[in-house]
């Protein structure tokens, strides 16, 4: 095989695109397909400035370094989750702090510990939801950031096989709200920053190329409480039908992003407050990110609404127990 550019050997076989590149050319390809797929969905101006959630997974650090490659400017924003468990958190903090000196990018640090006083680790010891949990805190956090910053928009890094997973997940799940949800530009909302997904169109062996390419060294450690099999079987099922039929993915996910505007007049949001603690949109009097993380405060705020105010909720804990998503 070999490079269809300058016919120099190949050093990466793309059967999705029907072609090969040697290594300065797919850096050239892999650029315009991302440039193509920001200016596709209109998810950034020229220039634009843009909070980048870095986990420490090749998948945002890759999404970090294309962006800036394209002139944008790029934070980076981290949570520190404190996960002591196979070193997680502590792995994934170096990833990003050596990735963002490296490429010489802003980076901000959150600390779950020395804000709260309490860690993912923490939390998961009586919470069965660890993860949704989790989701809820890293999407708080994000947002809360990228307004901060007064960023155009919060980028991360879900992949074409991120999003074509999860677009099968919810199609076997028929669950309308996400399947309006799933687009790789989501625009603001009062409250919520725009977000996008610039590898939204890329698949997993480009985006693993490209990081091996920039020396890009991703955390190794796994997540102790990721509990992503059934993701998985989607993301295997969709392997499956990739290698009998390259380009399946992305024609299955490009078109779901043509006809999702279908979805969106059968899933009105339920009316939307502030939360009391935070002020951010919420579904509930108290968000769960504050429920969660500002207990003590929560407890407090509540205690002094009027009780009418309660909506016949049975108690606090049962809030809890019941919101998911905040
Ligand atoms: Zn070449
Ligand atoms: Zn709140």
């Amino acid at each position: 095989m070999k490079c269809r550019v300058c016919k120099a050997p190949a050093f990466i076989k793309l059967p999705a695109h029907n072609t090969a590149f040697c290594p300065q050319h797919f850096q050239e390809f892999f650029l315009r397909q991302v440039e193509r797929t920001i200016k596709k969905y209109r998810m950034l101006p020229p220039g634009a400035k843009v909070a980048v959630a870095l986990s420490g997974g090749k998948d945002s650090l890759v999404t970090a370094l294309v962006l800036k490659l394209l002139g944008y400017q790029v934070w980076g924003f981290f949570i520190d989750l404190g996960i002591e468990e196979n070193d997680f958190s502590a792995a994934s903090r170096r990833a990003v702090e050596e990735f963002c000196s490296r490429e010489n990018l802003p980076l901000e640090i959150f600390s779950l510990k020395e804000h709260f006083h309490k860690t993912i680790s923490q939390l998961a010891l009586r919470e069965k939801k660890t993860c949704a949990l989790c989701g809820v805190t890293k999407r708080h956090l994000m947002n809360e950031y990228a307004l901060k910053i007064g960023a155009y928009a919060l980028a991360t890094g879900h992949t074409l096989d991120d999003m074509a997973a999860s677009l099968l997940a919810n199609l076997f799940r028929w669950d309308l709200h996400y399947l309006s949800k799933g687009l790789p530009h989501l625009p603001p909302e009062p409250g919520f920053a725009r977000k996008i997904k610039p590898l939204a169109l890329q698949g997993e062996r480009e985006i693993l190329a490209f990081a091996q390419l920039h020396e890009i060294k991703p955390v190794e450690a796994a997540c102790p409480y990721a509990r992503e099999a059934k993701f998985k079987r989607y993301k295997a099922a969709l392997d499956m039908l990739e290698e009998k039929s390259p380009g399946i993915k992305r024609y299955f996910y490009e078109g779901y992003t043509r006809h999702a505007h279908r979805f969106r007049e059968e899933t009105a949001r339920p009316p939307m407050m502030s939360c009391l603690v935070c002020g951010f949109p919420s579904v509930s009097p108290i968000c769960t990110f504050c429920r969660t993380w500002r207990e003590e405060e929560a407890r407090q705020r509540m205690a002094k609404k009027e009780p009418e105010c309660y909506n016949g909720h049975k108690s606090f804990e049962d809030e809890v127990e019941k919101c998911k998503d905040g």
